[in-house]
């Protein structure tokens, strides 16, 4: 048996670590500091490692494994941070996993942009400085019916900035069964306090009559009345029972009444309505629109299916004030997302192939045979790459997420696995550590795949990830003994 000393001496030199042959070719996409360091930081760790033995314990140094850690570090130094996942959770606007995913076709149009210099604020007709606003105002304006448009960061920068640009110091109306919370971080009473307005609750949870409101905005504005009514789209939850709202058309009629804008926070802007898939329950962009709102605000990552943005539609004269507002300039969108979005509007443009070209829309509209086939066919992938496992399908639901439609389960056939040797959650966070990672769903003592979130090019990956995850049980953690 070797001694600690003579092990040290064992110790390969970073020179030559740095021209094996297997380190080189795993690292071929790494720079060379990252591969040095990499080296540079084993080779120590090992060295501690010998240092901190018994001298009993001093054993063979094991040359093959000190690479295979060096590539490991290699890798993991050169991966992203932020990285795609597979979602087979079943929850198609997922907000942690990054809402809504893009239709491939637009790559070419978002790349463009990324790559060269361009027209964003250039108006190359009249060689002077255009607005980047132009680029999608005439696009939302005619896919929702509105007078002007514009986009900025997201719907909680939209909802400000339509507060602070027609209501600042003003008094604002709404109703108390619609002072939303959407994942934490916004709050109507919260957005309002920001904006500069001051919020006047009206009616009651359950109830709200256009009395309530009417009795807000008596004496207009110059008589202590509120400066502009608020309807917000409680778009994460429902009351019901012995409930009533004041639909949008009679609060236009009793803004017009005392001059006074109305607002409408839609939250997630579905531009198709999509009963005829036998989805429904969400209100359009349109009918906010034809109702007669002068602004209405909807984002652009959630049932439009588009990149993260904040929407405003409606009366070009508030529209005009907005962009005027020194609040845009930090709303501002940016150039790619703003390539995004208008290269996903423009799909807008014929509404029956929209429904199958954007994915949100897709996996939402997905018929329950394409869905029954395609479990299928990932369960016995799964069942003949996964001995030990018993793995079959059955009924569940998807959900659509994204604080949209929210008692609506869609039908689904979810595939459940049920390992023989693991727990289901130590599989479950194995799963969430492959490459790419795996997220997915527990109930009971099942992991639970949804293929409606799933592309089919993901099948096999996700069946790779199961079989590393259930067979790596002993040697992922004898290598880091
Ligand atoms: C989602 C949502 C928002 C926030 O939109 P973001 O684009 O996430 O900023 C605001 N209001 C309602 C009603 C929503 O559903």
């Amino acid at each position: 048996m070797p001694s600690k000393s003579e092990l040290l001496r064992l110790i390969p030199k970073v020179d030559d670590l740095i021209n094996n042959e297997k380190i080189t070719e795993a690292a071929q996409n790494a720079c060379r500091q990252v591969v040095l360091d990499s080296i540079r930081e084993q080779v120590d760790e090992t060295r501690k490692r010998i240092l901190l033995m018994e001298e009993h314990e001093a054993a063979e140094l094991d040359a093959g494994r000190l690479v295979d850690e060096i590539i490991l570090r290699v890798l993991s130094k050169n991966e992203m941070s932020l990285k795609k996942a597979v979602n087979a959770t079943g929850v198609i606007l997922h907000t942690n996993l990054g809402r809504a995913p893009l239709n491939r076709g637009i790559k070419e149009a978002v790349w463009e942009i990324a790559e060269n210099y361009s027209t964003l604020e250039y108006n190359v007709e009249t060689g002077a400085r255009g607005s980047r606003y132009d680029h999608v105002q005439g696009l939302i304006a005619k896919i929702a019916g509105a007078e002007a448009a514009m986009a900025v960061n997201n719907n909680a920068a939209a909802i400000l900035l339509a507060l602070s640009t027609l209501a600042k110091g003003c008094k604002v109306a709404v109703s108390r069964g619609e002072l939303v919370e959407i994942g934490g971080s916004f709050r109507v009473p919260e957005i309002m306090e920001q904006s500069g307005a001051k919020l006047v609750e009206v009616g009651a949870t359950n109830k709200t009559h256009l009395s309530d409101y009417r009795k807000a905005a008596e004496g207009g504005v110059e008589g202590g009345g509120a400066g502009a009514l608020l309807k917000v789209h409680t778009s994460n939850y429902k009351i019901v029972g012995f409930t009533e709202e004041v639909p949008l058309a009679e609060l236009v009629k009793l803004g017009s009444e005392y001059s006074i804008p109305v607002i409408h926070d839609l939250g997630s802007g579905a531009l198709i309505d999509l009963a005829k898939y036998g989805v429904s329950g969400e209100p359009t962009v349109q009918e906010s629109i034809l109702s007669g709102a002068d602004v209405v605000c909807f984002s652009g990552d959630k049932l439009l299916g588009g990149p993260q943005a904040g929407i405003i539609a409606g009366k070009k004269s508030a529209i005009d004030k907005m962009k005027k507002n020194p609040l845009t300039r930090a709303f501002r969108i940016d150039k790619l997302t703003l390539a995004a979005l208008e290269a996903t509007l423009r799909l807008y443009l014929d509404p029956e192939s929209a429904v199958s070209s954007i994915p949100v829309l897709s996996m939402m509209t997905m018929p329950l045979k394409t869905i029954e086939e395609r479990s299928a066919r990932l369960c016995s992938l799964l069942a003949g790459k996964l001995q030990d496992c018993t793995v079959f399908v059955e009924d569940g639901h998807s959900q659509v997420g994204g604080g949209a439609m929210p008692l609506q389960n869609l039908p689904s056939k979810i595939v459940n696995i049920k390992p023989a040797r693991l727990t289901v959650q130590e599989l479950e966070s194995r799963l969430r550590g492959s490459k790419p990672p795996v997220i997915v769903r527990i109930h009971k003592d099942h992991v639970c795949l949804d293929v409606r979130t799933m592309r089919d090019e993901e099948f096999p990956l996700v069946a790779d990830a199961f079989e590393e995850a259930l067979n790596s049980v002993g040697d992922f953690e004898e290598f880091w003994e």
